[in-house]
């Protein structure tokens, strides 16, 4: 999907103003002899940008207006490093809450409906937005808030909440004790607008009749304004982003490369009206694809499918991209499985071809060799690789406290 001439015009501008300022970015441009652009070949030879730069800038070195335009800061914590800061300006804050208050809409929340917020208010971009948004669209916020499940349930029932918005593994806990509770007859709840991250289809469907709610997945990074660039409609088919404030590129994670609209690969934005802090060519590693085909509801915001998982976990066999989620979501379905396993890819050479091994442990009353070949069809059907199968028994395999290493990948050098 390419600029059209009114996003290449906004990015123009924000180059022609970034320049002018002493920001990190604008020092970037000029050394670089860059002044704006004119033609989508132009845009595309533009540097990326991304989170190190971000850090690189701490706290306030994109901040790309002067100080009495800055009303309020957000930052991301990130698991590694310095923060980032991302610095607003009163119309950063409106435009966000416009968006905001679009995806509301287009999950069929009204002014009528009492939206419970249980994200977290604070530095981070969640509760926040959640709140801007319900207020500009009308509707009543109930700000609760993170934890303290028996005050939300309280809210929830006595207030008649009818939009719960949460992360997936709060909405479960909800879910969860409303049923343990027996409160489901006593909550009015209809809809769900849960942060967008990748959640299995089994805890989706306990969410959803364990609530009574239709699910609605929200799209956003702090980078970026925070959640609400983007949901899905009630058709469930991808989500609508608002282009009319970011443009979104997909790239092949490796090469940079933008690659064919439907192709799967790395989400680029690019935001085209910021003003605290723009973002060109924003890398968010987040894995998806453009929808090219028109929606049914009728909506003309273009649409990417649902997040994929992270390109830093993606790897690729015989030309499919697979995700560890993958190959989790599959190893549940098999029965005496552990949650553990293993992938190793190597190249041989004399048949010039990838090989990718899988191990599972297996607990001792199921057949090991019955089970290598249920995962060996199961991996062909879902994922369309055949890979060799090694079942051995249940804490056989390395555990750690640390985020395990599931993947080892001897085709590259410079992977151990
Ligand atoms: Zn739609």
């Amino acid at each position: 999907m390419v600029l059209n001439s009114t996003q290449l015009s906004q990015v123009d501008a924000q180059i022609k103003r970034l320049v002018q300022t002493d920001s990190y970015y604008g020092r970037i441009y000029r050394e670089l002899g860059i002044d704006g652009v004119d033609s989508q070949e132009a845009f595309e030879r533009l540097p990326f940008s991304s989170k190190d730069d971000l850090r690189n800038a701490y706290p306030l070195g994109i901040q790309a207006v002067p100080d009495e335009k800055v009303v309020r800061i957000h930052s991301s914590s990130g698991t590694t490093g310095k923060p980032v800061i991302i610095p607003y300006t009163a119309k950063d804050v409106d435009d966000w809450a416009t968006m905001f208050a679009r995806c509301y809409e287009t999950a069929g929340i009204t002014s009528q409906d009492r939206i419970q917020i249980t994200p977290g208010y604070g530095l981070w971009t969640a509760g926040i937005g959640f709140q801007a948004g319900c207020e500009k669209l009308g509707a009543m916020a109930i700000p609760m808030g993170p934890g303290n499940t028996d005050k939300q349930l309280q809210m929830m029932v006595d207030l008649k909440s009818t939009v719960i918005t949460a992360t997936s593994s709060y909405a479960l806990l909800l879910a969860e004790e409303v049923s343990k509770r027996g409160l489901r007859d006593q909550i009015c709840l209809k809809k769900g607008v849960i942060g967008s991250e990748r959640w299995s289809e089994k805890m989706r469907a306990y969410i959803r009749e364990g609530l009574g709610i239709e699910l609605y997945d929200i799209y956003g990074l702090t980078e970026i304004y925070g959640p609400g660039i983007g949901i899905n409609c009630e058709h469930e088919t991808g989500i609508h982003y608002w282009d009319d404030y970011i443009y979104i590129e997909i790239v092949d994670p490796k090469t940079g490369q933008p690659v064919p609209d439907g192709e799967e690969g790395e989400i680029v934005i690019t935001t085209l009206v910021k003003e605290g802090a723009p973002l060109i060519r924003f890398r968010t590693h987040d894995i998806s694809r453009i929808i090219p085909e028109k929606c049914s509801c009728g909506r003309t915001y273009p649409r990417i499918d649902i997040i994929r998982g992270r390109s830093d976990d993606m790897f690729k066999v015989h030309g499919v991209n697979m995700f560890p989620s993958q190959v989790e979501d599959l190893l549940q379905n098999v029965d005496g499985v552990s949650s553990e396993y293993a992938i190793t890819i190597a190249h041989d050479d004399e048949k010039n071809k990838d090989i990718m091994i899988v191990t599972v442990e297996a607990e001792g009353r199921v057949n090991f060799e019955a089970t290598a070949q249920r995962i060996r069809e199961l991996f062909k059907s879902r994922i369309g690789v055949t890979p060799k199968v090694t079942v051995v028994p249940v804490e056989t395999l390395p555990r750690s406290e640390k985020k395990t290493k599931r993947v080892t990948d001897y085709r590259f050098a410079d992977n151990p």
